[in-house]
């Protein structure tokens, strides 16, 4: 059974495209409920965890989780 991985900080892309063009979000709060901000137009909303689960496609870019590979 796959989980889906996201902490404070990461940067994920939505199965739905906001309005102004982007599908990818910036986790700025965590909680009961999930604020993410539009990378594309920086307006944030507050939504359930669940349904954040459910509308997340993926992590894009982790803020701490680099520890397999070196890059610099
Ligand atoms: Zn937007």
């Amino acid at each position: 059974m796959e989980r889906k991985q996201f902490e404070l900080g990461d940067v994920v892309q939505m199965k739905k495209q906001h309005p102004c063009g982007s599908n990818e979000m910036e986790i700025i709060r965590m909680g009961m409920d999930i604020r993410i901000k539009c990378v594309g137009c920086k307006h944030s909303v507050l939504i359930p965890r669940a349904k954040f689960e459910k509308n997340m496609k993926k992590v894009l870019r982790s803020k701490s989780s680099e520890t397999s590979g070196s890059e610099m």
